[in-house]
C-alpha cells in the first residue's frame, strides 16, 4: 500500500469526510495525526501534541499501550468477529463477568452493543419492555435531567438536555420527555430539601407514564461539565423507588474510575436498576458498550409477550473489542489508579485556580480527573485549539467550556505543560 502525504490527505479528507458536529462546506482544520504513544499525538509535520482529552475520555492509558496491543493481536489470531446470534465466546464471556463483579450489586446481566448511544437506546428498550411485561405499558416515557447528554441516536437525543441538545432541529421527530433541574450546587454543597421541589413533584404526577429517569450519576458532561452532590443522586434513586420507576445510570463518561471512584454511582452508595458503560471500556480500542440490568428487570423482560430482549447487533460481543476490554480492566485494577486520579484531582485544582482571577473565566472546577474552566463567553474552536497546538497541547472545548479529561497515565510534567498553555491563553480571553 502506498501512503499518501499530507496534502492528499486533506484534499480526500475535505472532498469526502463528515467529521463529528462539522460543516463538509466551511470545514474546520482537521489536524492530520500519523501515530500515538502514550499520552503524545504525532502529527505529520513531526510535532507532538499532549493529548489533555483522552480521545473523547476514552484512552485511559494512553496511546499505543504493549499490554492492550498484545491482547488485540492475541484475539486476532484467533478470530477477529463471529456473530453473537447462536455463538458464544471467551471474551464476551470473561467480560460479562467482570463487568458484573466491578459493577454495583445487583446488575448481573450484560446486552454489549456497539456505542455509548446504542447502550443507551438498549437501556431505554429494556425499561420500556420491562413495564409491558407488567402490564403496565403506558408506563414508557422517560424523566430525564436538563444539562444532560446521553447520545446522538433518537431515543438518546430525546433525553439530551432540550435547550442545548438537538430538540430544536428534530422537533416533532422526538420523542417527548420530561426534564427537571439537577441542583445548580456542586459537588461538596450541604444538602438542601428544595433540589427535589421539581424531580418530586413530576415523579409524583406521571409516575403512572413513567418508566425510567435516566440521569449521568454526578458529572453531567457534554451537556455542561457540571457536578452535582451525591446526596442529590441517592434521594433520586429513594424516589424512583417510592413512585415505582426504574432508574438508568449513564456512565459512558463516568465509569472506570475518571470520578475518583470506579463508578460515579459509587459517590452516593447507590446502584441503578440499568447501567450504561462505554467510552473507557476497551481503553479506548475500539468502539464497545453494554448495558447492564438486574435479575429482576432481566426477568420481567424476559416474561414478556415477546418473551425475548428484542435488540441485536450485528456486531453484538465482537470479539477484539471484548478481548481488549477485558485487557484494558485488568490494567486498570492492577495500577494504582486511585492515587493517579488523586494526583491528577490535586494537580488540576493548584494549577487551574489562577485561571479563576481571568476576566473571561466564569468558573473552575475540578473533580477526579476532570478540570474545568467555565469561560463567560463562547470559544472560538478554531482559533483557540491553534492557540493550544502552537504550544504543543491538545484539547476540544465546546461552548464555553475548556476542559481537560487526560489519559490516567499522564506525567504531572505532561500536566502541567497543559495547563502552563491554558494559563497563558485564557488570560487574554
Ligand atoms: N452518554 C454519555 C454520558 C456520553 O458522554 C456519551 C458520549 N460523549 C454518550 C452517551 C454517547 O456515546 P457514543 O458517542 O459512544 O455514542
Amino acid at each position: 500500500m502506498t501512503s499518501l502525504n499530507a496534502a492528499e490527505i486533506d484534499a480526500l479528507d475535505r472532498a469526502h469526510l463528515w467529521h463529528p458536529y462539522s460543516s463538509l462546506t466551511a470545514p474546520p482544520p482537521a489536524y492530520l495525526v500519523r501515530r500515538a504513544r502514550g499520552c503524545l499525538l504525532e502529527l505529520d509535520d513531526g510535532r507532538t501534541l499532549i493529548d489533555g482529552m483522552a480521545s473523547w475520555w476514552c484512552a485511559i492509558h494512553g496511546y499505543n499501550h504493549p499490554t492492550l496491543n498484545a491482547a488485540i493481536s492475541e484475539q486476532l489470531s484467533a478470530m477477529a468477529h463471529v456473530m453473537f446470534g447462536g455463538i458464544t465466546h471467551e471474551p464476551a464471556a470473561r467480560l460479562a463477568a467482570q463487568l458484573v463483579a466491578l459493577t454495583p450489586a445487583p446488575l448481573d446481566k450484560v446486552f454489549l452493543s456497539d456505542s455509548g448511544s446504542v447502550s443507551v437506546e438498549v437501556a431505554i428498550k429494556m425499561a420500556l419492555q420491562y413495564w409491558q411485561s407488567q402490564g403496565q405499558p403506558q408506563k414508557r416515557r422517560l424523566l430525564a435531567l436538563r444539562g444532560g447528554y446521553h447520545g446522538d441516536t433518537f431515543a438518546a437525543m430525546s433525553v439530551c438536555d432540550p435547550v442545548t441538545g438537538m430538540h430544536h432541529l428534530f422537533a416533532g421527530a422526538l420523542a417527548e420527555q420530561l426534564f427537571a433541574p439537577p441542583p445548580t450546587a456542586g459537588f461538596d454543597a450541604p444538602w438542601d430539601p428544595a433540589w427535589l421541589n421539581d424531580i418530586g413533584h413530576q415523579l409524583a404526577t406521571h409516575a403512572d407514564e413513567l418508566a425510567a429517569v435516566i440521569l449521568e450519576p454526578i458529572v453531567q458532561g457534554a451537556g455542561g461539565m457540571r457536578f452535582y452532590p451525591p446526596a442529590f443522586l441517592r434521594a433520586v434513586r429513594e424516589l424512583c423507588d417510592q413512585h415505582g420507576v426504574l432508574l438508568i445510570a449513564d456512565e459512558i463518561a463516568t465509569g472506570f474510575g475518571r470520578t475518583g471512584k470506579l463508578f460515579a454511582c459509587e459517590w452516593a452508595g447507590i446502584s441503578p436498576d440499568i447501567l450504561c458503560l462505554g467510552k473507557a471500556l476497551t481503553g479506548g480500542y475500539l468502539t464497545l458498550a453494554a448495558t447492564l440490568c438486574t435479575t429482576q428487570v432481566a426477568e420481567g423482560i424476559c416474561s414478556g409477550s415477546a418473551g425475548v430482549f428484542m435488540h441485536g447487533p450485528t456486531f453484538m460481543g465482537n470479539p477484539l473489542a471484548c478481548a481488549v476490554a477485558n485487557a484494558s480492566i485488568e490494567l486498570l485494577l492492577a495500577s494504582p489508579w486511585q492515587a493517579r486520579i488523586a494526583a491528577i484531582e490535586a494537580q488540576l485544582r493548584e494549577e487551574l485556580a489562577p485561571c479563576g482571577d481571568f476576566p473571561g473565566v466564569a468558573e473552575v472546577r475540578v473533580l477526579g480527573a476532570i478540570g474545568v474552566v467555565e469561560m463567560k463567553q463562547p470559544v472560538d474552536l478554531a482559533t483557540l485549539q491553534a492557540e493550544l497546538v502552537a504550544r504543543g497541547v491538545w484539547l476540544r472545548p465546546f461552548g464555553r467550556l475548556v476542559y481537560l479529561m487526560p489519559p490516567y497515565v499522564i506525567s504531572g510534567e505532561e500536566l502541567a505543560r497543559i495547563t502552563t498553555a491554558l494559563g497563558e491563553i485564557l488570560a487574554h480571553y
